[in-house]
């Protein structure tokens, strides 16, 4: 498989940029009457699991995407719920795990105890692996669900799927 490099990647912006439309700052958008009404899209960092391609985004969408390992829900992620609730108010969020996820935790952590063998706080360390992929899912969204600083009309509009990367179907996980 050929390997892209960052000139490359740069080259590419410089096309890009030929016929990028900008856009307006958030100041000049609610000064125009612009509302915002936001979704959080949250999943994997995973270069097959592009969710601006598999969801057909629009900027006028509004749609965020925040991407962890796995698309797992941590406290850094419930921070950025709280952020964007304040910030530009959010009327939903979506957790999105997928399929052919393939790390595993206690992996991971040899890995870098072999290189690091003095951290055993390594030992400790959650990298976002899970053993079934629906429970996975259950279990972000009911973080999100449960938590305190969440308002109970998110919490109401938070849902969790699965992605197929073969298929490229979303599947709700009730
Ligand atoms: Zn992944």
């Amino acid at each position: 498989m050929p390997s892209i490099t960052l000139a490359d990647l740069l080259e590419r912006n410089k096309v890009y940029a030929q016929n990028h439309q900008g856009f307006p700052t958030i100041a000049e958008a609610l000064a125009a009457g612009g509302v915002f009404e936001t979704t959080l899209v949250l999943t994997c960092v995973d270069f097959r699991v592009n969710p601006d391609k598999f969801l057909q985004t629009q900027p006028q969408d509004q749609i965020l995407v925040a991407r962890t390992p796995a698309g797992r829900v941590d406290a850094a992620f419930v921070q950025e719920v709280m952020l964007f609730e304040a910030f530009l108010g959010l009327k939903s969020v979506v957790v999105i795990h997928h399929t052919g996820n393939y790390f595993k935790n206690d992996e991971i952590r040899k890995f870098h105890k072999d290189r690091l063998p003095d951290h055993e706080e390594i030992d400790h360390m959650v990298f976002g692996a899970f053993d079934n992929l629906e429970q996975s899912v259950r279990d972000d969204v009911h973080i999100l669900k449960t938590s305190p600083y969440i308002p109970k009309k998110l919490a109401d509009n938070t849902y969790g799927f699965v992605y197929d990367i073969h298929s490229g179907l979303l599947t709700a996980v009730d």
